[in-house]
């Protein structure tokens, strides 16, 4: 089932660098207008079942789940877009799409103009399966609107 398919950096608009917020960062590497191609988000998935089977101890940071359920993680064969970080009023957002060959891709494109050197943000709306607190998942993104936890708006009402 492993496809072993050379292939060269998809994102070429994205350097990864230390990150003012978290860990490290996304940035941009020029100038870019509105709704820009930063790239695919790339790895390695995985069905509901086989997420539901396995055990993610705190490796959750790069997974990606689908509307269909599949769920990417990018930690495996991921790229440049696995490092973009979480604002709650960010720059860029993750589009769903069909491919040609008709699979469910996540295109990530920024959504205002950014200069070179922005660091890059989406919304990570995560959701919490467990039932986790919003405060296990806290934002400093530092935003006027910061909601103070990365889990998406309707988490944090149901876990208040
Ligand atoms: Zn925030």
């Amino acid at each position: 089932m492993a496809k072993h398919r050379k292939h060269t950096s998809s994102t070429p608009y994205i350097r990864v660098a230390p990150s003012g917020v978290h860990g490290l960062g996304a940035f941009a590497t020029r100038d870019l207008p509105a709704f820009a191609l930063l790239g695919l988000y790339e790895g390695r998935r995985y069905s509901k079942e086989e997420i539901a089977a396995k055990a993610w101890d705190d490796q959750l940071t790069y997974l990606f789940t689908l509307s269909n359920h599949e769920t990417i993680d990018g930690a495996k064969g991921g790229n440049g877009t696995r490092h973009l970080n979480h604002a709650c009023d960010p720059n860029c957002e993750a589009v769903e799409e069909y491919d040609d060959a008709g699979r469910l891709v996540l295109k990530f494109q920024t959504i205002v103009p950014v200069e070179a050197g922005d660091e890059l943000f989406i919304d990570y709306c995560l959701t919490a399966d467990d039932g986790s607190p919003a405060s296990k998942y806290p934002c400093h993104c530092g935003s006027a609107n910061c909601r103070g936890t990365m889990l998406a708006p309707a988490e944090v009402d149901s876990a208040s």
